[in-house]
C-alpha cells in the first residue's frame, strides 16, 4: 500500500509530463474502481490544461484550467505509467494496453499517463478546486506533517488525554495526514516510543521530539522516491515504488540497529496491523 513519501513519489514523476500540459484526450475504460466515476468524467477532463499537481494526504490532486480538481487516489494497487514523455525526462515508448489500464490520459504533448489497478481500490473523482479541501475524502484530515500546521504543540495537545496506544493515534488521520503503518513504526523507533504506550501518558517532552522524527522519517524516504526517479530511465516506467532502509518495519526476529542496544526486533498486531518495535530501547 503506497504511503505519503511513494505518493509523493508519483506526483513528482506525472509533474514534468502533466503539469502545464493539457488533456488531449481521456480514456475511461470501465464505470467504477473502488468507486463509480464521476458523471461524464473522460468528458470533463478532455480539454483541460493541468494548472497545478499538488498532494494532501496520500491523494494526488490536479487542478484544471476548468475550475474542476481530479482526485486520484492510488489504493492498494494502483500504478501510474508514464510514457512518451516530451521533455525527455522519461523514454518509454507507449507499451500495449494491458488488461488492468482504467484510465489512460493522453497529453496533448505526447505524453501518455496509465492508470492500471488490478484490484481496483483505488479512485477518482472531479470536484471544484475552490472547495476541494470540503470533499468527503479531504475534510476530516489534520495537518500535513511535512507542513507548518503541524508542530509540537499540535501533537501535545491531540495527544492530551487519549488513552488509545501511540500507534493509533499516529494513525489517526485528523491528527497528522497521511501516516501509515510503515513510517509510524519508523518514526516511533526512531523516537524510542513502544508502540503500545497510551498516547496520553506520553510526556510532553518526548511527544515534541516525535515531531521533527516524523519528518525527518518521511523525508528521507521522499528522498530516496527520488533517487529512485533519477534512476527511471532504466526503470519500466512505473512511478512511485521505490527501495528504501527501515530499521524495524518487516524485520521481526533480527537484531535492533541502535548501537549497543542488545535487542531483538520484534512483532505484534495492532488493530488488525503489524507493529514492529524494539523492547529494549522502545519504552
Ligand atoms: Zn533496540
Amino acid at each position: 500500500m503506497p504511503e505519503l513519501p511513494e505518493v509523493e513519489t508519483v506526483r513528482r514523476g506525472l509533474e514534468p509530463a502533466m503539469a502545464g500540459a493539457v488533456i488531449a484526450q481521456a480514456d475511461v475504460n470501465r464505470p467504477d474502481l473502488r468507486w463509480p466515476f464521476p458523471d461524464a468524467m473522460a468528458a470533463r477532463l478532455t480539454g483541460c490544461r493541468v494548472e497545478r499537481l499538488r498532494r494532501r494526504s496520500k491523494y494526488i490532486l490536479a487542478d484544471l484550467s476548468s475550475g474542476e480538481t481530479l482526485l486520484i487516489h492510488l489504493g492498494m494497487s494502483g500504478r501510474m505509467m508514464v510514457s512518451g514523455d516530451p521533455l525527455g525526462h522519461f523514454v518509454h515508448d507507449h507499451p500495449a494496453p494491458e488488461k488492468h489500464d482504467h484510465v489512460v490520459f493522453h497529453m496533448e504533448n505526447g505524453a501518455r499517463i496509465t492508470f492500471n489497478d488490478p484490484r481496483r481500490f483505488g479512485a477518482m473523482d472531479l470536484m471544484q478546486t475552490a472547495t476541494a479541501a470540503e470533499h468527503k475524502l479531504l475534510a476530516a484530515l489534520g495537518p500535513e506533517p511535512l507542513a507548518n500546521e503541524f508542530h509540537e504543540d499540535h501533537l501535545i495537545a491531540a495527544f492530551k488525554g487519549k488513552m488509545t496506544p501511540v500507534k493509533s493515534a499516529l494513525l489517526d488521520q485528523r491528527i497528522v495526514a497521511g501516516l501509515g503503518n510503515i513510517y509510524v513504526c519508523e518514526a516511533l523507533y526512531r523516537a524510542k516510543i513502544r508502540p503500545t504506550r497510551k498516547a496520553g501518558r506520553i510526556s510532553a517532552a518526548r511527544v515534541a521530539a516525535l515531531v521533527p522524527i516524523i519528518r525527518a522519517v518521511l523525508a528521507e524516504a521522499i528522498e530516496a522516491g527520488g533517487s529512485s526517479l533519477r534512476d527511471f530511465r532504466q526503470a519500466d516506467g512505473e512511478l512511485g515504488y521505490f527501495q528504501h532502509r527501515f530499521d524495524v518495519y518487516g524485520r521481526e526476529g533480527r537484531p535492533c540497529r541502535t548501537p549497543d542496544c542488545p535487542g531483538m526486533i520484534r512483532r505484534i498486531v495492532q488493530s488488525g496491523r503489524s507493529s514492529f518495535f524494539c523492547a529494549q530501547c522502545q519504552r
